[in-house]
């Protein structure tokens, strides 16, 4: 018997609540939550603080040498590059509309890839991005391809700006989260896809807790 922890790996597209539900499934076990792509959107800010022109060798170099690390609150999971906050900052529109471009390049993907997988090594983990059940940790023990139409991710993602008091249009967001999911599912290395033995959940018409309560009867029956 595996006395290990399990590791349950969320993957699936731009705005399909992946993090939410991580984050829920990870403070009911009491595990540790892992926001990959909160490490690509931090090379991505990275990038742009450089102030130089886009180039893969550049968008490599910058993630080999910079340290990023999570402190994780009640509310909010805080992220920090070097030792400065970017919690906020990855989440905003430049990054958000680079972030493909700069996720896509190998070096980078092996330097995430690498410090992720020495993230989840001791199990007890959850862990939110796009190749965890395929190239992360393909033996992960519960696996979960979470989905939605664009149309419904794109609603959630305009509600929660407009609660935030941000200003966004429905129709051009839906239209970015729809090329966000083509840049990622269409890349070389690592693309965005279901593994084999992933559940794939619809979540389109399912609320949170129902989607947290599937996961958690999974991880039980392991
Ligand atoms: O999950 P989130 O939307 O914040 O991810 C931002 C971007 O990071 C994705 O669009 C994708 O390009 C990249 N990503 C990735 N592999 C992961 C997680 C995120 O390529 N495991």
């Amino acid at each position: 018997m595996n006395a290990q922890k399990p590791v349950i790996a969320i993957d699936g597209p731009a705005g399909a609540g992946k993090s939410t539900i991580a984050k829920l499934v990870a403070g009911k076990l009491g595990y540790i939550y892992i926001d990959t792509g909160a490490m690509y959107r931090s090379v991505a800010w990275r990038f742009l603080q450089s102030g130089e022109a886009f180039s893969p060798e550049l968008a490599e170099k910058l993630a080999r040498s910079m340290v990023i690390t999570f402190k994780p609150e009640a509310s909010v999971n805080r992220v920090f590059v070097d030792g400065t906050e970017v919690t906020d900052a990855i989440r905003s529109p430049e990054v958000t509309a680079i972030v493909s471009k700069v996720s896509a390049v190998g070096g980078v993907r092996e330097e995430m890839v690498n410090q992720q997988r020495r993230m989840g090594e001791a199990g007890g983990v959850v862990m939110d991005g796009r190749d965890i059940g395929t190239v992360v940790f393909p033996h992960a023990q519960v696996k979960i391809f979470l989905t939605a139409s664009v149309k419904e991710r794109a609603m959630r993602r305009y509600k929660e700006m407009l609660a935030k008091g941000e200003q966004v249009d429905l129709a051009e967001l839906e239209q970015q989260i729809a090329e966000r999911d083509r840049q990622d599912s269409e890349r070389e290395i690592s693309p965005l896809k279901k593994a084999d033995d992933a559940e794939f959940l619809d979540t389109s018409d399912m609320t949170i807790d129902e989607v947290a309560e599937h996961i958690l009867q999974k991880v039980q029956e392991k």
